[in-house]
């Protein structure tokens, strides 16, 4: 059977998410990195050290679900395995999007646990939320250069908690992730969202 070849169509996707994180200063410096899920089971990512705001065809390259570059002798993102075992674990995910904004940078400094979100409307982006009463957790892990040591950790929290909807790595940024390129873009504006309101009330009533 021929799978259909949906390479150029996710690719223009994820370089217009970028445009979008981009005029709202959630990718600044090359940062972020960003991934979708082919007919075929490999992977469209983002290719290592392209502006996420100025992405064109060839900052966007096709790799296995090991991460390897398929077709390419570009290097994918450095943290391309973050995005690899979310596509290994959960068959449903079809989008990663990572970016580096400052309210996740700051907020992931702050806290001394999983961030718990709860009483907020916009709760209400995320699959299986019906209600502002459901609380949304968000793990923060320790920054850390080992990608695959990293990972582990991320893989180990979602198998006790396979609710999560993303993660904050301390002083670095978040991952979201969705069925598409569209809802995984509507998770990183909710939690952007909520983050900024987390800040600001932390602010007002420190
Ligand atoms: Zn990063």
């Amino acid at each position: 059977m021929l799978l259909p070849d949906d390479f150029a169509a996710k690719a223009q996707q994820l370089i217009a998410a970028g445009r979008h994180f981009d005029a709202r200063g959630w990718v600044p410096a090359t940062s972020g990195n960003f991934s979708a899920r082919l007919a075929d089971d490999s992977v469209a990512m983002t290719v290592s050290g392209c502006h996420k705001g100025e992405l064109d065809a060839s900052g966007i390259m096709r790799v296995d679900l090991a991460g390897k570059p398929i077709g390419s002798s570009l290097r994918p993102s450095a943290e391309t395995r973050l995005h690899t075992e979310l596509y290994r674990r959960d068959a449903a995910i079809g989008s990663v999007l990572h970016v580096h904004s400052a309210n996740a940078t700051v907020l992931s400094r702050l806290l001394e646990g999983p961030l718990r979100l709860t009483d907020y409307e916009v709760l209400k982006a995320f699959p299986g939320v019906d209600s502002h009463h459901a609380e949304v957790s968000v793990p923060v892990f320790a920054n850390d250069q080992d990608v695959p040591r990293l990972s582990a950790k991320v893989d180990a929290w979602l198998d006790a908690h396979p609710a999560t909807h993303g993660y904050l790595i301390a002083g670095h940024g978040f991952y979201t992730w969705g069925a598409g390129v569209d809802d995984a873009r509507r998770h990183v504006e909710a939690f952007e969202f909520l983050f900024q309101c987390e800040i600001t009330a932390r602010s007002m009533y420190p």
